[in-house]
């Protein structure tokens, strides 16, 4: 069979980085067309010269600096958005894997989906902002999205074979983050101890989302897109070992489960070879020496960011977006040391408070939603 051609947007990020290693693995069904990065010029530079994609996406700023350390090499550099959009739509690309963080994978997303591709989606905030308007929009085309978050992966497999009409609940796990057993107020951690996962290994900003539990809230409405279901019928359980990556439960109360090493390249290479499998090559699940598992309801009080999410997933239109980009922005502001640790999601209750919603917005109404809080917010 002809090698697929695919996108790896977000090359340089902590999922990008072990998409390309997939696709090594997979050499003989993937040829890496794309790669794409953004301020980390040296890292893009070097992936180039060892995976040798056609193309190769930088920011705009960074386009001379990538182009003179691949000078000598095939790669055409592009940039900025026109780069990403080529990416995204490629008539030669069949797959996209998105793996851009935050607001600004969006585009890309909905650039995939308008040419009908084979979506591999990492960015999370794509749906969370906007699904049911790439929904919409994929229906159209005929495009496809297969999640790479560990937890939808889950899901997926645990649906295989399954009739989704007998599904009756999701059980969505949590590692609870670094904060989980920590008691009193959090308003004066720190970003390291913030940065300090328990778990995953993973960028800045998902980190801090799973710091304040804000990363499963996503989750959640992720799901709601994903397999058409209504949060109320989504429970999150924090489960700390990480070991089981999510639960599908059905009419019959039988309650399917995922598990595995917490290691992103398993999803990665599952979305990409779904709903088949291929060996790969990592250590493997001991129960033994695990010997446990946990399990225990969030304490919704401490991680307001879970109910907030709730109500945007439940109220739909533009809510979600407020969720999302205040969040992104508040993120960003601690990672800079500028806000507090909670000041981040008493921001966005906030923000969400003030906002009227509108209830089906096109996908021009989120970018100039999500672009006015930018301004408004900084
Ligand atoms: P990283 O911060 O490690 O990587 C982000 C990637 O996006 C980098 O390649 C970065 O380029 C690029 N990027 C940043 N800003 C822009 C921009 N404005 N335009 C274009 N590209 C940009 O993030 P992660 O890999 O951790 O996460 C990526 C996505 O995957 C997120 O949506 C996250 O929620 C999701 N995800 C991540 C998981 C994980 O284990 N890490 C697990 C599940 C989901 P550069 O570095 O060159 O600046
Ligand atoms: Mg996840």
């Amino acid at each position: 069979m002809a090698k697929k051609n695919i996108s790896i947007l977000g090359s340089t990020g902590s999922i990008g980085v072990n998409a390309l290693k997939v696709c090594s693995n997979l050499r003989n069904d993937f040829k890496v067309r794309y790669i794409s990065g953004y301020n980390n010029y040296r890292l893009l530079a070097a992936q180039a010269k060892l995976y040798k994609p056609d193309f190769v996406v930088t920011s705009d700023t960074n386009y001379m600096n990538v182009k003179k350390r691949l000078k000598g090499f095939k790669s055409v550099i592009l940039c900025g958005d026109e780069g990403l959009k080529r990416a995204a739509q490629d008539d030669k690309v069949s797959v996209v894997v998105n793996a851009i963080v935050g607001s600004f994978g969006l585009k890309p997303t909905v650039y995939a989906a308008e040419k009908g591709k084979n979506i591999c989606l990492a960015n999370k905030e794509s749906l969370v902002m906007a699904g049911s308007v790439i929904k919409k929009i994929m229906k159209r085309t005929g495009s496809s999205i297969v999640p790479i978050d560990s937890e939808h992966s889950a899901m997926l497999q645990a649906l295989n074979g399954e009739d989704r009409s007998t599904l009756e609940k999701i059980i969505l796990t949590a590692s609870g983050g670094p904060f989980r057993n920590r008691k009193g107020s959090l308003r004066n951690v720190t970003v390291q101890e913030a940065l300090d996962h328990p778990n995953w290994s993973m960028g800045n900003k998902i980190t801090i989302d799973s710091a304040t539990l804000m990363n499963k809230g996503f989750e959640l409405i992720e799901a709601v897109h994903l397999f058409d279901i209504p949060p109320s019928k989504i429970e999150i359980v924090i489960h700390p070992e990480s070991i089981i990556h999510s639960m599908m439960q059905f009419i019959d109360g039988s309650v399917i489960a995922q598990m595995g090493l917490p290691d992103m390249k398993i999803p990665i290479q599952y979305a990409l070879t779904h709903p088949g499998r291929t060996h790969l090559d990592q250590p493997r699940l001991d129960l033994a020496k695990i010997s446990k598992m946990t399990f225990y309801k969030p304490d919704r009080k401490k991680f307001p960011a879970l109910g907030l999410a709730e109500a945007a997933a439940k109220e739909g239109g533009t809510l979600p977006v407020v969720l999302n980009t205040v969040n992104e922005i508040m993120v960003y502001k601690f990672l800079d040391g500028k806000v507090k640790f909670t000041d981040i999601i008493k921001s966005v209750e906030k923000e969400m408070r003030d906002h009227r919603n509108k209830k089906e917005p096109s996908i021009e109404d989120i970018f100039e939603l999500s672009g006015e809080l930018w301004k408004k917010l900084n």
